[in-house]
Protein backbone atom coordinates (compact mmCIF):
# COMPACT_ATOMS: atom_id res chain seq x y z
CA UNK A 1 0.00 0.00 0.00
CA UNK A 2 1.45 3.32 -0.75
CA UNK A 3 2.18 5.23 2.34
CA UNK A 4 3.10 8.50 3.43
CA UNK A 5 5.53 7.79 5.72
CA UNK A 6 5.72 10.69 7.54
CA UNK A 7 2.43 10.66 8.31
CA UNK A 8 2.05 6.68 9.15
CA UNK A 9 5.19 7.39 11.43
CA UNK A 10 3.13 10.41 13.60
CA UNK A 11 0.54 7.91 13.77
CA UNK A 12 2.82 5.44 15.42
CA UNK A 13 4.61 7.62 17.60
CA UNK A 14 1.34 9.28 18.33
CA UNK A 15 0.38 5.83 19.92
CA UNK A 16 3.49 5.34 22.06
CA UNK A 17 2.96 9.02 23.61
CA UNK A 18 -0.11 7.99 25.27
CA UNK A 19 1.23 4.78 26.29
CA UNK A 20 4.35 6.36 28.13
CA UNK A 21 2.76 8.82 30.14
CA UNK A 22 3.41 7.86 33.32
CA UNK A 23 6.80 6.58 32.64
CA UNK A 24 9.09 9.61 32.17
CA UNK A 25 10.51 9.38 28.07
CA UNK A 26 10.07 11.68 26.00
CA UNK A 27 9.77 11.34 22.09
CA UNK A 28 10.96 13.73 19.69
CA UNK A 29 10.23 13.93 16.12
CA UNK A 30 12.41 14.86 13.27
CA UNK A 31 10.59 14.17 10.25
CA UNK A 32 11.36 15.52 6.49
CA UNK A 33 8.95 18.48 5.46
CA UNK A 34 9.16 17.14 2.17
CA UNK A 35 6.44 14.07 1.84
CA UNK A 36 8.49 10.79 1.52
CA UNK A 37 5.90 7.91 -0.10
CA UNK A 38 6.81 3.67 0.39
CA UNK A 39 5.06 1.31 -0.65
CA UNK A 40 4.62 -1.15 2.10
CA UNK A 41 2.47 -3.77 4.20
CA UNK A 42 1.53 -1.43 6.76
CA UNK A 43 1.25 -3.77 9.35
CA UNK A 44 3.90 -5.71 9.67
CA UNK A 45 5.96 -2.25 9.23
CA UNK A 46 4.28 -1.32 11.89
CA UNK A 47 5.10 -4.20 13.90
CA UNK A 48 9.01 -3.60 12.80
CA UNK A 49 8.85 0.02 14.33
CA UNK A 50 6.72 -0.96 17.29
CA UNK A 51 9.18 -3.21 17.64
CA UNK A 52 12.45 -0.85 17.65
CA UNK A 53 10.38 2.08 20.00
CA UNK A 54 9.80 -0.99 22.74
CA UNK A 55 13.79 -1.56 22.66
CA UNK A 56 14.11 1.95 22.94
CA UNK A 57 11.72 2.81 25.67
CA UNK A 58 13.01 -0.85 27.03
CA UNK A 59 16.59 -0.35 26.86
CA UNK A 60 16.19 3.91 28.18
CA UNK A 61 16.90 5.14 31.83
CA UNK A 62 14.72 6.96 33.62
CA UNK A 63 14.07 10.99 31.91
CA UNK A 64 15.38 9.43 28.58
CA UNK A 65 14.70 10.85 25.04
CA UNK A 66 13.88 8.61 22.28
CA UNK A 67 13.95 10.80 18.93
CA UNK A 68 12.13 9.38 15.66
CA UNK A 69 13.05 10.78 12.60
CA UNK A 70 12.07 10.25 8.95
CA UNK A 71 14.29 11.68 5.91
CA UNK A 72 14.37 11.07 1.56
CA UNK A 73 17.24 8.99 0.72
CA UNK A 74 17.99 8.42 -2.98
CA UNK A 75 14.57 6.73 -3.90
CA UNK A 76 13.10 5.94 -0.94
CA UNK A 77 12.98 6.30 2.80
CA UNK A 78 15.20 6.55 5.94
CA UNK A 79 13.99 6.20 8.98
CA UNK A 80 15.68 6.09 12.46
CA UNK A 81 14.67 5.40 16.20
CA UNK A 82 17.62 6.54 18.86
CA UNK A 83 17.77 6.71 22.31
CA UNK A 84 19.58 7.21 25.10
CA UNK A 85 20.25 4.11 26.37
CA UNK A 86 23.00 2.03 27.71
CA UNK A 87 23.79 1.10 24.44
CA UNK A 88 25.59 -1.92 22.89
CA UNK A 89 29.43 -2.78 22.86
CA UNK A 90 30.27 -2.82 19.28
CA UNK A 91 31.90 -6.52 19.85
CA UNK A 92 28.07 -7.98 19.91
CA UNK A 93 26.39 -5.13 17.83
CA UNK A 94 26.09 -7.61 14.53
CA UNK A 95 24.60 -9.94 17.02
CA UNK A 96 21.57 -8.61 17.57
CA UNK A 97 19.66 -9.15 14.22
CA UNK A 98 19.66 -13.33 14.91
CA UNK A 99 17.16 -15.16 16.90
CA UNK A 100 17.00 -15.21 20.28
CA UNK A 101 20.08 -13.48 20.71
CA UNK A 102 20.75 -11.11 23.70
CA UNK A 103 23.12 -8.77 24.70
CA UNK A 104 23.44 -9.54 28.24
CA UNK A 105 21.67 -13.22 29.74
CA UNK A 106 20.97 -11.22 33.38
CA UNK A 107 20.06 -7.90 31.97
CA UNK A 108 18.10 -9.39 29.88
CA UNK A 109 16.03 -12.02 32.16
CA UNK A 110 14.94 -8.75 34.15
CA UNK A 111 13.67 -6.83 31.36
CA UNK A 112 11.57 -9.69 29.53
CA UNK A 113 11.43 -10.76 25.78
CA UNK A 114 12.72 -13.73 23.96
CA UNK A 115 15.47 -11.96 21.62
CA UNK A 116 13.26 -12.56 18.59
CA UNK A 117 12.12 -8.52 17.71
CA UNK A 118 15.18 -7.54 15.80
CA UNK A 119 15.37 -10.93 14.01
CA UNK A 120 11.98 -10.68 12.88
CA UNK A 121 12.53 -6.96 12.27
CA UNK A 122 15.11 -7.73 9.84
CA UNK A 123 13.17 -10.12 7.97
CA UNK A 124 10.17 -7.78 7.72
CA UNK A 125 12.48 -4.98 5.94
CA UNK A 126 14.34 -7.37 3.75
CA UNK A 127 11.30 -8.65 2.39
CA UNK A 128 10.53 -5.11 1.28
CA UNK A 129 13.55 -4.76 -0.51
CA UNK A 130 15.05 -2.43 2.41
CA UNK A 131 17.91 -2.63 4.93
CA UNK A 132 18.75 -2.22 8.90
CA UNK A 133 21.73 -1.54 10.20
CA UNK A 134 22.81 -0.78 14.00
CA UNK A 135 25.42 1.87 15.41
CA UNK A 136 25.58 2.39 18.82
CA UNK A 137 28.10 3.53 21.53
CA UNK A 138 27.95 1.62 24.36
CA UNK A 139 26.65 3.76 27.85
CA UNK A 140 25.46 6.81 24.98
CA UNK A 141 22.75 5.11 22.91
CA UNK A 142 21.46 3.21 20.44
CA UNK A 143 20.17 4.00 16.82
CA UNK A 144 18.54 1.57 14.22
CA UNK A 145 18.51 3.16 10.99
CA UNK A 146 15.88 1.49 7.83
CA UNK A 147 15.79 2.13 4.29
CA UNK A 148 13.19 1.33 2.44
CA UNK A 149 12.63 1.76 -1.00
CA UNK A 150 9.95 3.35 -2.69
CA UNK A 151 9.38 0.27 -4.59
CA UNK A 152 10.06 -3.08 -4.20
CA UNK A 153 8.40 -5.83 -6.71
CA UNK A 154 9.90 -8.95 -5.15
CA UNK A 155 8.95 -11.71 -8.32
CA UNK A 156 11.04 -9.19 -10.26
CA UNK A 157 13.52 -8.64 -7.87
CA UNK A 158 15.36 -5.46 -6.75
CA UNK A 159 13.26 -2.68 -8.39
CA UNK A 160 14.36 -0.31 -6.14
CA UNK A 161 17.09 1.07 -8.45
P1 LIG B 1 11.82 -9.26 22.25
O1 LIG B 1 11.95 -8.11 21.28
O2 LIG B 1 11.66 -10.58 21.57
O3 LIG B 1 10.82 -8.99 23.30
P2 LIG B 1 14.47 -8.47 22.99
O4 LIG B 1 14.07 -7.03 23.06
O5 LIG B 1 15.45 -8.94 24.00
O6 LIG B 1 13.18 -9.41 23.06
P3 LIG B 1 15.43 -7.93 20.31
O7 LIG B 1 14.44 -6.83 20.16
O8 LIG B 1 15.62 -8.85 19.16
O9 LIG B 1 15.09 -8.84 21.57
O10 LIG B 1 16.83 -7.31 20.69
C1 LIG B 1 17.97 -8.17 20.81
C2 LIG B 1 18.92 -7.66 21.87
O11 LIG B 1 19.56 -6.47 21.40
C3 LIG B 1 18.24 -7.25 23.18
O12 LIG B 1 18.11 -8.33 24.06
C4 LIG B 1 19.22 -6.22 23.72
O13 LIG B 1 20.27 -6.88 24.39
C5 LIG B 1 19.77 -5.58 22.48
N1 LIG B 1 19.09 -4.30 22.15
C6 LIG B 1 18.11 -4.12 21.23
N2 LIG B 1 17.74 -2.83 21.16
C7 LIG B 1 18.49 -2.16 22.08
C8 LIG B 1 18.57 -0.80 22.50
N3 LIG B 1 17.79 0.15 21.96
N4 LIG B 1 19.48 -0.48 23.46
C9 LIG B 1 20.27 -1.43 24.00
N5 LIG B 1 20.24 -2.74 23.66
C10 LIG B 1 19.37 -3.10 22.72
MG1 LIG C 1 12.80 -6.23 21.46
Amino acid sequence: KDTDVTQWMNEVVDRFDMVVKDKNITFTRDFSEIPIHAVMDRDKMTQVVDNIISNAIKYSPEGGTVTVGSHIENGGAQIYIQDEGMGIPLKNQHKIFERFYRVDKARARNLGGTGLGLAIAKEIVVAHGGTINVSSEYHQGTRITIFLPSHFNPEAGDQSG
